[in-house]
């Protein structure tokens, strides 16, 4: 499941895997996570500086009591990542190749534990692009921002989006073969009913 900031697709995504009984895996949190350590352990975040220093990171991430668990050399960042500094500097961060191959090799993985119902970015174009199930969850740019605000997030979602989209390594778009919803009019409720909806269409149901 992907789609741009604050389009609604964690929440549908937690909905979804808790109505299937598979776990839910938000990957823009280990992205989170690496800018968490990179901003508190390295002199700066350019590229060739976080390249170089991630390569001899321990990162690791494992599924526990039906959540994704998350560390990098022993630290948990999770508890910290939703820091106004953390949302400021996750898209650079992100866009570095480096950070992105560490980060999938974890993802794939993860999905030999267990079904999973996994949501960010480039899930559709670069993690499991062979997937048949695969959803874009979109809404209105002015929504989504009403719909942060109203989460009481500081959150600069546009400039996010820009970087997101305009970067070279597995850029946000729509994947080939996804069903695009878009959410600006509509509950929770009829997201995941919809999303259900397709799923049950391909064999998929609780
Ligand atoms: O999903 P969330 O908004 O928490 O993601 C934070 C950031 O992590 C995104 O803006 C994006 O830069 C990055 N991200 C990514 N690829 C993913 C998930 C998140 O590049 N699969």
């Amino acid at each position: 499941m992907d789609g741009p900031a604050a389009s609604g697709k964690s929440t549908v995504a937690r909905r979804i895997a808790e109505r299937l009984g598979f776990t839910y895996v938000n990957t823009g949190s280990m992205f989170r996570g690496m800018t968490y350590m990179a901003v508190r352990e390295l002199p700066s975040l350019e590229e060739a500086v976080v390249s170089q220093s991630v390569a001899s990171w321990d990162v690791k991430s494992w599924l526990e009591g039906g959540e994704m668990k998350f560390t990098v050399n022993g630290v948990d960042p999770l508890p910290y990542i939703r820091d106004e500094n953390v949302a400021k500097n996750v898209s650079p961060v992100a866009a570095i190749p480096a950070v992105r191959l560490i980060l999938k090799n974890l993802q794939r993985a993860l999905a030999l534990e267990a079904p999973l119902v996994m949501e960010g970015r480039d899930i559709g174009t670069s993690i499991f692009p062979d997937t048949p199930h695969k959803f874009y969850i979109d809404a209105d740019v002015e929504i989504r921002e009403r719909r942060r605000l109203g989460e009481g997030v500081v959150d600069s979602i546009k400039l996010r989006d820009a970087v997101d989209r305009a970067r070279a390594a597995a850029p946000l778009r729509v994947a080939e073969g996804a069903v695009v919803i878009d959410t600006s009019h509509m509950s929770v409720e009829e997201v995941t009913a919809a999303v259900l909806g397709h799923l049950r269409e391909q064999g998929i149901s609780a």
